[in-house]
């Protein structure tokens, strides 16, 4: 897959208008090399850095598959701290401006339980959250994942590095098998992989080495050449 624009992915044409509207006339190299077997339902493993657009690549597509007139919970992101969390929800409402009554919740820590809870009750399609606040919710009882179809987890190194093992396990037997996974982190060490190989079916492997801003075709092709995307069967 080497095409650059937007219009050549399966997206629907809100979507597609409100990119253009937000600026976003090319794909960056991870959106271009994960966009493709994401909206076709595989799971994916990116490794690529915050700049790197891989919050519009997990966004764009969650928002594709999702339905706005079921208010059941669809996706959950699961991020290492609050203020990529509020990054990561701040940047799928944008991708999501031409979405009416679309919800979008954050659960992190250090904030009170009792406006979550009453959001929690209102519905909401999307939530981003950190692990531990997550796992209180499903302690008390306040959040059920049995609904999920997306799961995302984004620096999924550093959520290891700051000790989140046990609370992604909990989480992730809370989550049907049925699901798609995209597991985003700047590296790819042995920890991740035998995660991976634990909670993901079949995933793609899309590897981008540095952080830049879109690409010219000329350049993505040449990044290409020296890049190939390795599948892991
Ligand atoms: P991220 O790596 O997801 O934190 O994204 C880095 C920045 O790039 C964010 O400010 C995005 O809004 C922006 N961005 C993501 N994809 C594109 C794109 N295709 N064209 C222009 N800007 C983008």
């Amino acid at each position: 897959m080497d095409s650059t624009d937007f219009s050549s992915l399966d997206l629907s044409a809100s979507l597609l208008k409100n990119l253009r509207s937000l600026g976003y006339e090319e794909m960056t190299t991870i959106q271009a090399q994960s966009l493709p077997h994401i909206l076709a339902g595989k799971d994916v493993i990116g490794q690529g850095k915050t700049g790197s657009g891989k919050t519009a690549a997990f966004g764009l597509g969650i928002l594709q598959k999702l339905d706005v007139k079921n208010f059941e919970l669809q996706s959950l992101v699961l991020c290492p701290t609050r203020e990529l969390a509020d990054q990561v929800a701040k940047e799928i409402r944008r991708l999501a401006r031409t979405i009416a009554n679309i919800k979008v919740l954050t659960l992190c820590g250090g904030m009170p339980f009792g406006p979550q809870i009453g959001s929690l009750q209102h519905g909401t399609h999307i939530i981003v959250g950190t692990p531990g606040r997550i796992e209180d919710h499903l302690s008390k009882k306040t959040l059920n994942l049995g609904t999920v179809t997306t799961l995302v987890l984004d620096e999924a190194d550093r959520m290891l590095d700051m000790g989140f093992q046990k609370s992604l396990d909990i989480i992730l037997r809370k989550i049907p098998a049925k699901r798609q996974t995209l597991l985003f982190s700047a590296t790819y060490p042995d920890q991740i992989q035998s995660m991976s190989k634990r909670i993901m079916l079949k995933p793609v492997l899309v590897q981008v080495n540095s952080t830049h801003p879109p690409m010219t075709t000329a350049l993505l092709n040449n990044i290409f050449t020296k890049l190939p995307i390795t599948k892991i069967a």
